[in-house]
């Protein structure tokens, strides 16, 4: 799947269905179509309840994963941690803990270790 969404990047077409980006598309630095995107956006709203199983399997994973940043967030902001505390006491950049809060981008096994190690729970 990962190698999939290389190539499609490599040859400028939409991550989800292959269609070749058009111009703006690119410039805005986005990997997907306008159609895939406001697909997304609206099933995000809860416009769209998506039937196929490979789909739900992915939701399935941002929830957990969803759960576990709120959990961190909220550890946070009742010690007292900053992310820059946070940052410098595990050894990653802030940039990275802000991903990690903000985003629904992924993160390594060593990111979650280092963070986990500093908070000596296994938070994330
Ligand atoms: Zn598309």
């Amino acid at each position: 799947m990962k190698k999939l969404r290389k190539a499609r990047v490599e040859r400028k077409q939409c991550i989800r269905c292959g269609k070749s980006l058009s111009h703006e598309t690119l410039v805005r630095g986005v990997k997907q179509c306008e159609k895939c995107l406001d697909y997304q956006h609206r099933r995000k709203l809860g416009q769209i309840h998506s039937k196929v199983n490979t789909t739900y399997f992915y939701n399935r994973q941002y929830k957990k994963d969803d759960i576990k940043r709120k959990k961190l967030g909220e550890y946070m902001v009742k010690h007292r941690i900053t992310i820059k505390d946070l940052a410098h006491h595990s050894h990653l950049s802030q940039r990275t803990i802000q991903r990690i809060l903000y985003t629904e981008s992924n993160y390594s096994k060593k990111t979650k270790e280092s963070i986990n190690n500093y908070l000596g729970k296994e938070l994330l």
